[in-house]
């Protein structure tokens, strides 16, 4: 018998972890990415010394990861460490406030109880909620395929019990009644592209993920975990294909047979995309009359924010600022509308800080620190900004926040600084309206509603990543590969 022929477009998280479930399952896999280095999202950039992860920072549910490798008979620790970070967050307000936000609860309690005593107890009930969520949500139906109807009639009831139909930021206010404490329990579903004020209460779940596991940072980067992936992918027989964009999924009969990229094709038995998914079927697929319907009931969708990203490395050190800050804004709720409802880009911003040399100062030359900052801003459908113009003034004002609120001195320590914004996920990952995150994390564009792990028209053909059940973020994602993992084994004759 000759040994199944898979193909995953696209060497994100989600596709990384797809094409080492295929090989370790006995599929022949071909990794493709158009890119140059592996990641998606989660990029590198090298300038100056200094090794900047383009995206994610914040590695939560280690689990998963180590799952992967245990898969391919492997240690994760003889690829890469992942070193735990304390405070997950540390939460900055413009007042001067600062609240430092971990598992450790005790120091949780005290500064809820320097804040408003009796959120104490409000916080504890708020817990309690977010790890039935977790377990329900989470354990039970991350990596559960929602191909079918039936299956979400069949879970309607506990998302019903634990009212999924409100928002993260109502259900915080329940148990909650300081602002800032709201703010400091709801802001999480930021993470993966939602506004707290819309998305599901489901994503309270994040907050028990994080205080299960805690948050690590790979030792050199996420580009290090990126890399270990990539390794053990090979390790395991893969191949991996870089600077390969594929233009085109070949289909014959309603059923896929190959891939064409440019100068390169492939004929595979089943293919994955790990690609934007608009761009997936409208695109790839532009050819193949079953794929118009699916373009056309993608495009009515929602898509999560974009984001503005500044990479900058700086000749002076900074050893107070934490390795992960959320700095708030004046506004919470009003800003979050400018961003998600009404396009537009405020004069005032919440920001991310990353200060990655506060647990590995390998990443930036001796006496320098690295940081990136990243703003929300409204996607490209929204606000059809001009980023080229924008872009530039953009990162002049957050710079000089930064310096005059965080960074004092940090204009004139500047070494290198590197912008990406909207037009540039749009650009570079054909990202639908340049969205951070594909798909908006609303209820109604949960599980079953978001895009299928497999076609039920076109055979052979698979979703993993972002816009895929159970959605963005790093266990989001890879818990979706699990699932697309299981039916595509299933498919091909492996399990
Ligand atoms: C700035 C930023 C910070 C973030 N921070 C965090 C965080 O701290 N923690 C966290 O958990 N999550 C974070 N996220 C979210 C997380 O990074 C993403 O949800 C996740 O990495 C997306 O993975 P993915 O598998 O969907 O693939 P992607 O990362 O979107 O990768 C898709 C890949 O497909 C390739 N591709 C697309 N089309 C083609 C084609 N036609 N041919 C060949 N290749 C193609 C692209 O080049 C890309 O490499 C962050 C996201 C961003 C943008």
């Amino acid at each position: 018998m000759t040994q199944p022929k898979a193909a995953v477009i696209g060497a994100g998280f989600g596709g990384l972890a797809l094409a080492i479930r295929l090989q370790a399952g006995g599929a022949q896999t071909t990794l493709i990415d158009q890119r140059d280095r592996p990641g998606g999202r989660a990029y590198v950039y090298r300038d100056k010394g200094f090794t900047f992860d383009a995206g994610p920072t914040v590695i939560t549910a280690p689990n998963l990861l180590e799952d992967l490798f245990t898969l391919g008979g492997k240690r994760i620790e003889d690829y890469v460490e992942l070193m735990p970070v304390t405070p997950f967050y540390r939460l900055c307000w413009e007042d001067g406030d600062v609240f430092d936000y971990s598992n450790d609860v005790e120091a949780l309690n005290a500064q809820i109880a320097e804040r408003s005593p009796q959120d104490v107890e409000g916080y504890a009930r708020f817990a309690s909620y977010a790890e039935e969520v977790f377990h329900e949500g989470y354990v039970k139906l991350a990596n559960v395929p929602f191909l079918d109807f039936t299956t979400m009639i069949k879970v309607a009831p506990q998302l019903f019990r634990l009212q999924a139909f409100r928002s993260v930021h109502s259900m915080v206010a329940r148990f909650v009644k300081d602002p800032k404490l709201r703010q400091v329990f709801s802001f999480h579903s930021l993470l993966v592209g939602g506004n707290p004020f819309v998305s599901s209460s489901i994503y309270t779940l994040i907050h028990s993920l994080e205080r299960k596991w805690g948050v690590f940072f790979p030792r050199g980067g996420t580009g290090a975990l990126i890399d270990a992936m990539a390794k053990l992918f090979t390790d395991l027989g893969g191949e991996l294909r870089l600077k390969t964009p594929v233009e085109r999924i070949d289909t014959e009969g309603g059923r896929v047979t190959g891939v064409e990229a440019n100068g390169w094709s492939g004929e595979f038995d089943a293919v994955a995309s790990n690609g934007d998914v608009v761009d997936t079927y409208r695109r790839l697929l532009s050819h193949e009359p079953l794929a118009t319907k699916r373009t056309k009931r993608l495009l009515r969708k929602r898509y999560s924010m974009s984001l503005f990203v500044i990479y900058f490395g700086t000749r002076k050190q900074y050893p107070d600022i934490a390795h992960h800050s959320v700095l708030f804004g004046p506004r919470y709720k009003d800003l979050l509308s400018d961003i998600f409802k009404h396009g537009v880009l405020a004069d005032d911003f919440s920001l991310y800080l990353h200060a990655p040399t506060r647990s590995d100062p390998s990443l930036a030359p001796p006496g320098c620190e690295n940081f990136y900052v990243l703003s929300p801003v409204p996607h490209l459908g929204k606000a059809p900004i001009d980023w080229s113009v924008e872009g530039p003034r953009y990162r002049d004002r957050i710079l000089e926040y930064l310096d005059r609120r965080y960074l004092p001195g940090l204009l004139d320590n500047l070494v290198t600084t590197r912008i990406f914004g909207p037009d540039d996920f749009k650009r570079t990952f054909h990202a639908h309206h340049g969205s951070a995150f594909s798909l908006e994390p609303t209820l109604r564009q949960s599980a079953y509603f978001r895009v299928h792990n497999r076609d039920n028209r076109i055979g052979g053909l698979y979703f993993v990543g972002a816009g895929t059940h159970p959605g963005a973020g790093i266990p989001g994602v890879v818990s979706s590969a699990d699932a697309t993992a299981g039916l595509m084994l299933a498919d091909l004759g492996l399990a």
